[in-house]
């Protein structure tokens, strides 16, 4: 946990566990740090079974939000950082008020063309955003994006900024953006939560 020590005050880091036993996040949760976040969803329900007990750990999901899933994700998560569509924002915000819950939301956006990557496009989100906000039992905190493999530095900032931009114009305080091979970048972006897998915990084998 060197790299929390770098990162400015105003960043978060979000410790992405999977790949990563009970165990081993037991190990991160003692060295202070309560903020977990998983992708795969039935890897992330067995693991917060057996860490049920420890009360100070907070779930994030990740990963893509699939629709039958989301009552599960929204029972057992309190931040969703990849909401990809309008459609599923809506079902989240129909779902949290029969569930009583008021998830923190992130909207994933699409910044490149990465075929690999969803989210919502940009225009979409502007001209969707007066009907966003009037979504019920939810919270919109800020935007989520994933930058393409293999940019130069100069290209990832861009990117980053571009997100940055985006949230500041719709007066959102998160960027939850960067990686481990691209945290630097989305510091100096003005990212708020750092998504940090192999950095915090080594290499996964998947
Ligand atoms: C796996 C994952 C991460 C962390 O990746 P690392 O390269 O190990 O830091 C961050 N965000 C998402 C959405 C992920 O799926």
């Amino acid at each position: 946990m060197q790299i929390k020590k770098k990162l400015p005050q105003n960043v978060n880091l979000l410790a992405v566990s999977k790949g990563f036993s009970s165990q081993e996040i037991k190990i991160i949760n003692n060295q202070g740090q309560n903020d977990f976040g998983e992708s795969r969803f039935q890897e992330a329900i067995n693991k917060q079974q057996l860490l049920k007990d420890f009360k100070n750990m907070k779930w994030h999901f990740i990963g893509r939000v699939q629709s039958n899933k989301i009552r599960k994700i929204v029972q057992n998560f309190e931040y969703i950082h990849s909401v990809d569509s309008y459609e599923k924002l809506s079902k989240i915000s129909n779902v949290s008020l029969e569930e009583q819950k008021k998830p923190l939301i992130m909207l994933q956006v699409k910044l490149s063309d990465d075929p690999s990557k969803g989210g919502f496009n940009s225009q979409v989100l502007l001209e969707k955003w007066d009907q966003i906000k009037e979504f019920k039992s939810i919270e919109i905190k800020g935007l989520m994006t994933i930058n393409p493999k293999g940019l130069s530095s100069k290209e990832n900032i861009k990117l980053f900024k571009k997100c940055r931009i985006l949230a500041d114009s719709l007066k959102l305080h998160d960027c939850s953006m960067g990686m481990s091979g691209d945290w630097e970048e989305a510091v100096e972006a003005g990212s708020t939560w750092l998504r940090l897998g192999s950095i915090i915990f080594g290499n996964r084998s998947y």
